[in-house]
């Protein structure tokens, strides 16, 4: 390709639009341009890197015994109604009507749409198992939409979904997907981490997300260095907490102080001179639930800590949770929101952290306006209607594992792969009939890749102040030929030569036939990223160009004839270190009892 003939519009000026770097260098090196709030078009360039994780996806999940296939975007209605996802989905589903009024949606996921294919053409044992993937439009209609293609509205996805006989079998295809994501994204150049996960709407039991580490990223993770565990916040357990020590003697009866104004814990630590960890708050959500019932709790944690309102969800097999307002917790259980606290409260469901059962005493909201209890002994004082971990758990808290330090870091999600069960099949009828002729529901896994997001992570991770640094393997071409002065014959005819040699050479190169000024394509070519510029210059006199490599800036000299080759040879050695074969790979694997259940760790 010549690049006066490409449509890559590079600008100079960032976008104001754009906050992080994976989305302003996709808009200034030509790759994106916006049509909507996250709708974007891919320019060829664009278009290319994205075809190139497509063609890596594809190479693995083929390798790994998976079978593309193509499922429609439109949905209709009756399937998402028979697993009551229609109702559930919420507004994030783009629902669509056909001229005649039927309802249809735009896929955000498929397993309606597998599960309806598997159930008609799947009866035997002797037909499974099979994994079934496609790479395709996602649509959810974001109710804000940002980061680029990070969370955007139309998105392409890979979505794979198996179908099992029996749990072993779904263990084995969560074990192979497990490492065919690990080798995707290892030739797609990333840092990333395998992390346990929630596993929200999609539903199931089991899950591991796999994040690329970026500071931009919207997960928050923790990780253990001691023992290898890694989790999403949402995820992570608390470590047992430490019990409180026996023969201790329990605190004097809980007594009434005035505090006056002191609403927030550090005011509260501050004012009766204790630690915040000496404290406990009362927090009241709402638990909304899919037949529409609505439950005001209270929750009570330590006050240095924090609700995680997906493990409170979990525990209430709630749609979602949120914060109630001062005014309802007034109305409902007439105490004043700050000054709340488990004594003698009222007219609520109270659900307790472990942690705090375990404080020998603590102070607490008195449930009158500018009073708190002290001295209030768990267990003496006030009995919680359920005792679990509901914490937030975070950087510095002891690893679940080892209780070594647990270390935080920010991740794209760029793969997921659960364990679904019979979740959609029970509730779709797709059975099979066993060896016996019994008729049992497939067991099934779905397994996730955000395409475009992954070109945004690899941006994210391969940048620096002069724009993309590009990958090898994702780079939307490997190599760029400048001939500094087209004017100058000569060099006109070197860099043709040089051009059709890496195209002979199978590096996929483009030639800067462009009459511009040395700094612009130079410029240009930084912006772009392509892996390797080989500059066609005054050095030709000599017989020789120089090829510079974007990632370390090395610029050697080297004759013309042997300018294709050493590319190619520089391309080799940049993929090789991208090849997952070279790679210690850690393969998933959890004790079968470990993997049976929602509490399930992984070492990764
Ligand atoms: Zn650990």
């Amino acid at each position: 390709m010549r690049l006066s003939n490409l449509l890559a519009p590079t600008l100079r000026e960032t976008p104001a639009e754009a906050e992080i770097a994976s989305h302003q260098l996709m808009l200034r090196a030509g790759l994106m341009r916006k049509v909507a709030a996250g709708i974007y078009t891919f320019l060829p360039l664009g278009h290319r890197a994205v075809s190139n994780v497509e063609r890596i996806i594809r190479e693995e999940m083929d390798r790994a015994g998976a079978q593309e296939l193509r499922l429609p975007i439109v949905q209709p209605a009756e399937l998402w109604e028979e697993t009551g996802r229609w109702a559930a989905y919420g507004e994030e589903m783009w629902r669509v009507k056909d001229r005649h009024g039927r309802l249809f949606c735009l896929g955000p996921t498929h397993e309606e749409i597998v599960t309806d294919l598997v159930r008609n053409e799947v009866s035997s044992y002797r037909q499974l198992p099979i994994n079934l993937y496609q790479i395709q439009f996602k649509y959810r209609d974001e109710i804000r939409p940002r980061f680029g293609v990070m969370r955007a509205r139309e998105f392409v996805m890979k979505d794979a979904y198996s179908f099992h006989r029996d749990e072993a079998s779904l263990h084995e295809t969560y074990a192979r997907m497990y490492e065919a994501y690990w080798r995707i994204f290892t030739r797609c150049g990333l840092d990333f981490r395998p992390v346990l996960a929630d596993s929200g709407a999609i539903g199931g039991s089991y899950t591991h997300e796999f994040c690329a580490l970026a500071d931009a990223g919207e997960a928050a993770l923790v990780h253990c260095d001691a023992c290898g565990y890694a989790a999403n916040v949402e995820r992570a357990e608390a470590a047992p907490a430490e019990p409180r020590p026996a023969g201790a003697t329990p605190p004097g009866p809980a007594e009434r102080v005035a505090t006056p104004g002191v609403r927030s814990i550090p005011e509260l630590a501050a004012f009766l001179g204790v630690e915040a960890q000496e404290t406990a708050k009362t927090l009241f959500f709402w638990s909304i639930h899919g037949d529409g019932r609505q439950e005001l709790l209270a929750v009570l944690v330590r006050g240095d800590r924090d609700v995680n309102e997906v493990k409170l969800k979990n525990h209430l097999g709630a749609l979602h949770v949120q914060m109630a307002g001062a005014d309802e917790v007034r109305e409902k259980c007439g105490v004043p929101v700050g000054f709340a606290g488990p004594v003698g409260l009222k007219g609520v469901r109270l659900l307790a952290d472990v942690e705090v059962m375990a404080a020998p005493a603590l102070v607490v909201g008195a449930n009158a306006e500018d009073a708190h209890l002290r001295n209030v002994q768990p267990g003496r004082d006030f009995s919680p209607g359920a005792v679990l971990d509901l914490r937030l758990v975070g950087p510095g808290d002891a690893c679940p594992e080892c209780g070594a330090p647990l270390q935080g870091r920010r991740g794209i999600e760029v793969g997921q792969v659960f364990m679904l069960g019979t979740k959609y099949s029970e509730a779709m009828g797709a059975t099979f009939l066993d060896e016996h002729g019994q008729a049992r529901p497939v067991i099934m896994g779905c397994y996730g890749i955000g395409v475009t997001r992954t070109v945004a992570a690899v941006i994210e991770q391969h940048h620096d102040a002069d724009g993309i640094v590009w990958p090898a393997s994702v780079a939307p071409y490997q190599a760029v030929v400048v001939p500094v002065n087209v004017q100058e014959e000569a060099q006109r005819r070197a860099a043709e030569d040089i051009y059709r040699g890496l195209q002979a050479a199978g590096v996929e190169a483009v030639l800067d036939d462009r009459d511009e000024r040395p700094g612009v394509k130079f410029k240009d070519a930084d912006l772009v990223g392509f892996p390797f510029r080989v500059t066609v210059g005054k050095t030709l006199a000599e017989g020789q160009v120089e090829v510079t490599d974007r990632r370390t800036r090395e610029t050697r000299r080297v004759p013309l004839p042997e300018a294709a080759a050493a590319v190619r040879e520089r391309l080799a050695a940049a993929l090789a270190g991208l090849d997952p074969d070279r790679r210690p790979f850690t393969p998933w694997s959890a004790s079968p009892a470990e993997r049976a259940t929602a509490g399930a760790r992984e070492r990764v």
